[in-house]
């Protein structure tokens, strides 16, 4: 058997601390583990059809509900739901503007689908904000090189968790007649999201990062004049969309997704506890002497912090920059990526109260320990 020693750790790693699965969806993942085992039930060669188990009352009700838009699809990932997007609308020399905290996987996809990419320049340090005034200026700048087909906004973005005016930006690119996707992977599935209220044109999660599932799996909720194109049918298989290549989660991933849902929906509505506690967690770093840069005060999980003390302590120390990662993993503290002291970013989503401590704690010991009082 393959281990995973660090299954039962204190997970602080932003990318996994969404997706660990509920006691339902474990059970579940060992029911339909099998490959294609969804597809037992399957009857018209749709995935989304299927009536039992209830993936037809998930994608076609639960989803576009929860998600607050018209249509709504599983993927298998936010990255292929953000590529299906750009795909459908491309056109030969058609730019895309996003964000330049995009993740890379936005403007991976964007390269895939042909796309020219302008990006929409952050602040400075230590905030790193993409504001609306920004957006609209590379969008002036992008019309004047050739059609702008789709915009992007990351909300909130992966490096430092920063939530930007979605709404004002939504504005923005109707006021340019650019359609925006909104990628909420960070978003949806821990903090309530809905489309209509940003009023933009796409929206995407992500079921292993954010809504407890063992994925991958992705979600894709859009306004209704857009299905027409991003979910229109191949010309010989005539029940299978095109952009999804027919069926896209078909076993496991969307089983767990779906045995989580009934958590995922009540975790958001404690969001603002989340908040709090990544608050107070910032500033017990803040103590220490450690910043944490972007939005502040925070409005998300995921934080990013400068140490220039524990930089200091990973110039002299024997090991170098990898003592941080061997102190909190004795510590049995895991999501700091080895090597990284001085630039860092982690997650408080789902700690309790006394694992939030702990981890404080540990910071506190390792600089008291190395010599760095505080
Ligand atoms: C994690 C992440 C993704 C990738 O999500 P997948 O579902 O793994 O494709 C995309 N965008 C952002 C902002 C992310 O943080």
């Amino acid at each position: 058997m393959f281990k995973r020693d660090t299954k039962d750790f204190i997970n602080i790693d932003p990318l996994q601390t969404g997706g660990k699965l509920t006691e339902e969806a474990r059970k579940a993942l060992a029911e339909w583990g099998d490959g294609y085992s969804v597809c037992d039930f399957c009857t018209t060669g749709r995935l989304d059809e299927i009536k039992t188990p209830p993936i037809f009352d998930f994608v076609h009700h639960q989803l576009p509900e929860f998600l607050d838009c018209d249509v709504a699809r599983v993927t298998n990932g936010a990255r292929e739901a953000k590529f299906a997007v750009m795909h459908s609308l491309a056109r030969k020399d058609g730019w895309i503007v996003m964000d330049e905290n995009a993740h890379y996987s936005s403007y991976v996809a964007a390269e895939r689908a042909g796309l020219n990419i302008a990006l929409v320049p952050k602040t400075d340090y230590p905030e790193y904000r993409i504001t609306p005034e920004n957006f609209a200026k590379t969008l002036e700048e992008t019309k004047k090189k050739g059609e702008i087909v789709l915009a992007l906004i990351t909300y909130p973005d992966g490096n430092y968790g920063n939530l930007p005016d979605v709404v004002s930006i939504a504005k923005i690119c109707e006021e340019y007649g650019v359609p925006l996707l909104v990628n909420a992977a960070y978003a949806i599935g821990r903090m309530p999201v809905s489309l209509r209220k940003i009023n933009a044109d796409f929206v995407v999660g992500s079921g292993h990062k954010s809504m407890a599932a063992s994925g991958p799996i992705g979600v894709l909720g859009m306004r209704e004049d857009w299905a027409k194109i991003v979910l229109r049918r191949s010309e010989k298989y005539r029940n299978k969309e095109l952009e999804l290549l027919g069926c896209t989660a078909r076993g496991a991933t969307i089983i767990t997704l779906m045995a989580s849902f009934p958590h995922v929906k009540e975790r958001i509505k404690r969001w603002d506890g989340e908040v709090e506690k990544a608050r107070y967690f910032a500033s017990k770093m803040e103590e220490m002497g450690i910043k944490q840069l972007g939005d502040k005060p925070h409005n998300h999980d995921l934080m990013f912090f400068h140490a220039e003390n524990l930089y200091e302590i990973s110039k002299k120390v024997k090991k170098g920059r990898f003592f941080l990662y061997r102190e909190l993993k004795a510590r049995r503290i895991h999501g700091i990526k080895p090597g990284l002291t001085r630039y860092f970013k982690l997650s408080t989503y789902g700690l309790s109260r006394e694992e939030v401590d702990y981890v404080l704690n540990a910071f506190a010991e390792i600089l008291e320990k190395y010599g760095q009082n505080i």
